[in-house]
């Protein structure tokens, strides 16, 4: 059983244990039920949220126990997220690619893992953007929603796991979503087989048994205004290669170390660089 829905004190949880499942069951339409929270949870100052795995008892209209929650995050507010699909374009809109670098960083510190999707491969490629990426040990997709090229991968990604969409507006989440079998916009979700809704961004989509979506409307999954200035450099996985002699550099321009040379020589992404020295001026403090 899991929430994916909270409406004015209101529950909506749907049948699933959160395993994967043993037949094929693409599609299978799931009961949905509305519940109230036990009294308990308020008085212990627990708040349900999307995402998680409950108990239900009278009758499955009371969520009588929460289980433990592997993260949650802050925008969507959301729980037990293993994945966070962060979507760009190749054009239309340019990429943005600190916003990418920033998403990375806040899934990795909410311990869940980022993948890169670069949509819209019709209007220009994808090539360069993806190497940055798996430089960085990440996956990456390159995809035409609009030409429903690649889309399988997608499928394939999203199959067992429970991802967040993240991105700029315009890069095409929406269209991703409609070509998968659900309108986000309109809440038409033949798959799940229950009524409409209206709202987007705070819901907890089933695609299929044991694999769910949802779309944010923001772009802050986590804050980072509380992680070290020294531990941002050890989410860049491209920078492990290059042993500093300073074991607390901060790899700044203008200090003589491995990783500002590895930037230089075009071993590690400027891009990224850029990004990651862009992080920690923003972070305040050590
Ligand atoms: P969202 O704001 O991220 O949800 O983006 P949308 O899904 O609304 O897409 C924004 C615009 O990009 C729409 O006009 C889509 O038709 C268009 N779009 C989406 N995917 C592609 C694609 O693969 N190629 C091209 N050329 N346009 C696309
Ligand atoms: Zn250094």
């Amino acid at each position: 059983m899991r929430i994916i829905k909270g409406i004015g004190g209101f529950y909506y949880v749907t049948e699933d244990d959160g395993k994967a499942p043993r037949g094929a069951r693409m599609g299978a339409a799931s009961r949905c039920y509305e519940c109230r929270a036990k009294g308990k949870f308020r008085k212990d100052g627990i708040k349900p949220m999307i995402g998680d795995f409950v108990k239900l008892a009278d009758n499955n209209t009371v969520i009588a126990e929460i289980l433990e929650r592997k993260n949650e995050l802050v925008r969507p507010a959301v729980s037990n997220v293993d994945q966070v699909l962060i979507v760009l374009a190749t054009e239309n809109p340019k990429p943005d690619l600190f916003l990418v670098d920033k998403l990375i960083l806040q899934a990795k510190l909410a311990n869940a893992e980022p993948i890169i999707c670069v949509n819209k491969t019709d209007l220009a490629d994808a090539k360069a953007i993806c190497k940055i990426y798996q430089n960085a040990g990440l996956k990456t997709l390159a995809i035409s929603a609009l030409e429903k090229k690649g889309l399988g991968a997608v499928g394939q990604i999203l199959k067992n796991k429970t991802t967040v969409l993240a991105g700029n507006s315009g890069v095409g989440k929406s269209t991703i979503l409609n070509t998968l079998g659900f309108n986000s916009e309109t809440g038409d979700i033949s798959k799940i087989g229950r009524g409409k809704h209206t709202t987007r961004h705070n819901e907890l989509f089933k695609l299929c048994d044991n694999t769910f979506i949802i779309d944010t409307a923001g772009f802050s999954i986590l804050d980072i205004a509380n992680i070290e200035k020294n531990s941002v450099k050890n989410y860049f996985t491209e920078f492990e290669g290059y042993n500093c002699k300073f074991q607390d550099c901060l790899h700044l321009p203008n200090t003589v170390c491995e990783v500002n040379s590895a930037v230089s020589s075009g071993k590690i992404a400027k891009s990224r660089y850029d990004s990651y020295l862009k992080l920690i001026n923003a972070i305040q403090g050590v």
